[in-house]
């Protein structure tokens, strides 16, 4: 694709008036010039010398004017002196007296009427400059600058697909779910017909959420390369400027540009720069009021483009998909949602071999290595490590990149990444696949009707390490008492893993922690579920969660009471520890061998885990209700 800022250019307009106004000037110059030009030539002659003469009767005739008095003696003061003379007015009521005793013969100009140009001049010029002011900003807007009318433009550039610098799915790589999903989008701005036809609604907004890095940009380039549409690309915060409504009007400006080429993709990146939610400014009277206007008028213009012939789609990215504004998510607007994570062991495979294809390497490059060695690169990672391999093989004056650059350059690039994100040294990823398999493990064997989909060591989204997936076999609503001890064995699952093999525990386990004791206090506080403690809420619903506090206060109990219930608490997660502990003890075998593939491989799921974890046993002590 070749970029291409969209702007049509004022500046002949901006020339031609330009001209014309020199052309005035100097004419104006001209026509006060001229009138002088013979004056020059006269001698002048103080007025004292001139009523003299007057009076010495030598003033053949005079010509009076506003500026001079020209005049003729009636013969020279000397031989060859010169008989017409000029002399400045002085405001004298008695010179025409003067010269009619000396019977001269005078005579007054006519009042000084304007010449044509100076009236013309007088009329054209000022609005001319005025004009001339209003292209001046004009020229400032359209060109994008910083102008002080720019603010209401929007600055978004259009990349119009060409056939040499394309950008094709065949290009992205390591994201084939997220390029699985699009495929559809693509669909959709190749044929639209073919769904406004049977009344389908084509879909408006896609939501590409997922760390930064992974080439959320890059994709959407590819959706628009492969449908081969315009491609309008602009930041959230550009939109939001120190003007309250300019970054309202620049989004009504882009869907009018975008309307104008459609079909095409329009991709906001940094979604949340505009889109946060609302909610959270509650109170803040005015604060945020800007930012408001701008996401209410993106609501706006995304409800106001019906499902028409020639489709406009958005496609914004964010990685805080939490914080976005609930409305923006609502069906019509960003009502799909794309997962763009990082990519596994093969996704960074195909990654290095795009990259790769760019620079010169030598013939015993192993890039399965490099892969393996970089869990938890995003894609603009493994570019970056790719380039810096190639400037430490020209640094040493090497024609091709070596095994060794590359090894050299991972180091950097982890270096440089352990600051912003997480990578995992090999004895951590150890430590997490014990643990993730340990969750796995245990929560297969539990009731609750959740079956282990997936297990994965590759670092996901801002916190977790690894992750251990469960998907409900059912949509439940109810939990019931057994149920809650499984999850509670499962959270614990992953410690107690880690507990066996290593025989210590790390902070990897703090948020499974957490959860396991939420859901042990709610069960004894909220649900009743304690035999000892009977059928008694002490915890209160209410407000408090509303108000951002998220946590339960107790109701008021007595001592007794309290410590009671901490004591029913610390059983359940006591006996639910008992549980995994005892689970992966029978399961040892299991265990390790889990891990080990794990290891290799990064990700195990579908068929490949459920034989896997077939052969897992349940202990008879650690038979939930037991
Ligand atoms: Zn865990």
């Amino acid at each position: 694709m070749a970029i291409r800022q969209d702007d049509t250019p004022p500046n002949r307009r901006f020339g031609i008036i330009n001209l014309v106004l020199i052309g005035f000037g100097v004419l104006l110059l001209f026509s006060s010039f001229l009138p002088n030009q013979g004056a020059q030539q006269v001698p002048r002659v103080p007025y004292s010398l001139f009523i003299n003469q007057v009076d010495d009767g030598n003033v053949k005739r005079a010509y009076i004017t506003q500026d001079q008095i020209r005049y003729e003696l009636k013969e020279a003061p000397a031989e060859g002196a010169p008989t017409v003379l000029a002399t400045t007015p002085i405001f004298d009521m008695e010179l025409p007296q003067r010269l009619e005793q000396k019977g001269v013969e005078f005579a007054a100009a006519p009042p000084q009427k304007p010449s044509f140009f100076t009236t013309l001049l007088s009329w054209v010029v000022p609005p001319l400059i005025f004009i001339l002011v209003l292209q001046f900003f004009a020229r400032r807007q359209m060109g994008g600058a910083q102008g002080a009318l720019s603010f209401t433009k929007s600055k978004a550039k259009v990349y119009v697909p060409d056939e040499e610098s394309r950008v094709t799915f065949a290009d992205v790589a390591g994201v084939d779910e997220a390029k699985a999903e699009l495929t559809e989008i693509v669909d959709f701005l190749k044929t639209p017909e073919r769904y406004t036809a049977i009344g389908a609604r084509i879909p408006k907004g896609v939501l590409l959420v997922g760390p930064p890095g992974t080439g959320k940009t890059l994709l959407s380039k590819a959706v628009a390369g492969e449908a081969g549409v315009p491609f309008f690309i602009i930041s959230g915060s550009e939109f939001v400027e120190l003007f309250v409504g300019a970054g309202a009007a620049r989004v009504r400006d882009l869907f009018e540009e975008a309307k104008k080429k459609a079909p095409c993709i329009i991709f906001i990146d940094e979604l949340d720069a505009i889109g946060k939610s609302r909610s959270g400014s509650m109170g803040v009277v005015g604060g945020n009021d800007e930012r408001e206007q701008t996401l209410n008028q993106l609501l706006t213009e995304m409800d106001g483009f019906a499902a028409q012939d020639k489709p406009v789609i958005v496609l914004a990215a964010t990685n805080q998909p939490e914080t976005l504004d609930a409305a923006l998510l609502r069906p019509g607007r960003f009502d799909r949602q794309v997962l763009v994570d990082r990519p596994d062991l093969s996704g960074r495979k195909k990654i290095l071999d795009i990259y790769a294809k760019k620079v010169k390497l030598s013939a015993g490059v192993d890039l399965d290595k490099i892969a393996q060695a970089t869990s938890g690169f995003a894609g603009a990672d493994l570019a970056n490590l790719v380039n810096e391999a190639a400037l430490l093989a020209a640094r040493a004056y090497r024609t091709s990149v070596e095994q060794a650059d590359l090894n050299e350059a991972i180091e950097r690039v982890v270096a440089g990444l352990e600051k912003k994100s997480r990578v995992l040294q090999p004895d951590e990823k150890k430590v997490v696949a014990y643990h993730e398999v340990g969750h796995a493990i245990v929560g297969h064997l539990m009731p609750g009707g959740a079956k282990v989909a997936k297990i994965s060591i590759v670092p996901r989204g801002m916190s977790a390490l690894g992750y251990t997936l469960q998907l409900p076999t059912e949509e439940r609503f109810l939990n019931s008492k057994e149920d809650l001890e499984g999850q509670i064995a499962t959270l614990l699952g992953g410690r107690s893993a880690e507990e066996i093999v290593f025989g210590e525990v790390t902070t990897g386990a703090a948020n499974d922690l957490q959860r396991a004791t939420d859901i042990a206090e709610q069960m004894v506080g909220t649900y009743g579920m304690s035999d000892t403690l009977g059928p008694l809420a002490y915890d209160k619903q209410g407000g408090s969660r509303f108000l951002g506090g998220g946590s339960n206060p107790r109701r008021v109990v007595s001592d007794s009471t309290a410590q009671a219930i901490d004591k029913e608490v610390r059983g359940l997660v006591d006996r639910a520890h008992d549980r995994a502990l005892s689970i992966l003890h029978h399961n040892r075998e299991l265990l390790e061998s889990i891990s080990q593939q794990i290891l290799e491989k990064e990700v195990i799921e579908g068929d490949d885990l459920k034989n896997l974890l077939a052969s897992s046993v349940l202990p008879e002590a650690a038979a939930v209700g037991g």
